[in-house]
């Protein structure tokens, strides 16, 4: 299914001191830096290879990273994993039981569709399904 990890998502509670850490001291490629108002995030992301970090600053306190940020602090968000047809995937795992966190597809940051699996049904780890034609 996955063809490849599409990126990791790390949360920050700032964005700043983030980025030069893995920019200067460790040396990986910014490819840009987003705002993303209507989500409540700020987001750099790095290219590592085939695969981006993700670095999540929240911009509000009611934005999903605020919550993460308070319940778990810094640390690895989600993984992303690419597949080619996500409606495809979703039904395919929902039909199996599993539990989707997004009952349906929304846009992401990288402008693609994306779709999340509850933690519950993955093991603790909040896994992004995105749509990538690659
Ligand atoms: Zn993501």
């Amino acid at each position: 299914m996955a063809t490849r990890i599409d990126h990791i998502g790390i949360a920050v509670q700032k964005l700043d001191p983030a980025v030069e850490f893995f920019r200067d001291r460790l040396g990986l490629p910014l490819k840009e830096i987003k705002e993303l108002p209507e989500r409540g995030l700020r987001i750099a992301f790095f290219q590592v290879g085939d695969t981006l970090v993700e670095l999540l600053e929240p911009l509000t306190e009611d934005s999903q990273i605020s919550k993460f940020l308070a319940t778990r602090g810094e640390g690895i968000h989600h993984m992303a994993l690419s597949t080619q047809d996500i409606n495809g995937k979703m039904t395919e795992l929902t039909t199996a039981g599993i539990r989707m966190a997004t009952p349906t597809t929304s846009i992401g940051a990288e402008g693609c569709p994306i779709a999340f699996l509850h933690p519950k049904a993955t093991f603790g780890v909040l896994l992004e399904l995105i749509e990538k034609k690659i």
